[in-house]
């Protein structure tokens, strides 16, 4: 009896061991749930994703508006239909105005608890991303798309997300710009969507 005691404290310990460092801390569930940053640990969530760089986090973080303190007529407009602002470079979702066309991409998705999801292909598909045929809902991270065009585009934006979070630990700068089309000046490279754009092939297109 007490053998058996011992070895289950060795497998948890082991799961505990494999587990990110986060994982036991209230703040950072927190920031899980509400796209945001854990100050103690130094690490930041959207959708899902862990970010381990405050500039990423930064670049892909909403700001609350207020649309009667805009200026800028064209974002009053953007802000009520969740979409864009071309003039200002801003898009909205939910109230909240993203610089990165990737953050905002996700942001129009329902949060989703996927502990509370009562479907398991669903329950799966809030582990990375997918489309479930039954409920007619694809969850992409912890947000929920009804509509299967919108849970494409997450989709892919999430990818990027991803791909940021693991490129920001070698160069942040080069993370920014791959979530907001941008160009990093210290690597000379620029981002379309994510992917590398040198601007020589450009001819060649
Ligand atoms: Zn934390
Ligand atoms: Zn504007
Ligand atoms: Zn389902
Ligand atoms: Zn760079």
């Amino acid at each position: 009896m007490k053998k058996v005691a011992v070895l289950s404290f060795a497998v948890a310990a082991l799961v505990i061991a494999g587990a990110p460092a986060y994982a036991g801390c209230d703040s950072c569930k927190l920031a899980q749930t509400e796209d945001g940053w854990c100050d103690g640990c130094k690490v930041g969530f959207f959708d899902d994703v862990a970010i381990k760089s405050k500039k990423l986090f930064d670049a892909v973080a909403g700001k609350k508006v207020d649309p009667q303190a805009m200026k800028c007529p064209s974002c009053v407009k953007a802000a009520k239909q969740d979409s864009a602002c071309d003039q200002c470079g801003v898009a909205f979702a939910g109230g909240k105005a993203y610089k990165s066309k990737v953050a905002q991409t996700l942001a129009l998705g329902k949060a989703a608890q996927p502990d509370k999801l009562a479907c398991s292909m669903c329950q799966k598909n809030s582990k990375d991303q997918g489309w479930c045929d039954n409920c007619k809902v694809g969850l992409v991270g912890n947000r929920a798309f009804k509509n299967k065009q919108a849970y494409t585009r997450a989709a892919a934006a999430r990818k990027v997300l991803l791909a940021a979070a693991k490129t920001a630990e070698t160069c942040p700068n080069c993370a920014v710009a791959m979530v907001s089309d941008g160009t990093c000046s210290a690597c000379k490279v620029s981002f379309k969507d994510g992917k590398k754009v040198s601007d020589k092939s450009k001819d060649d297109k």
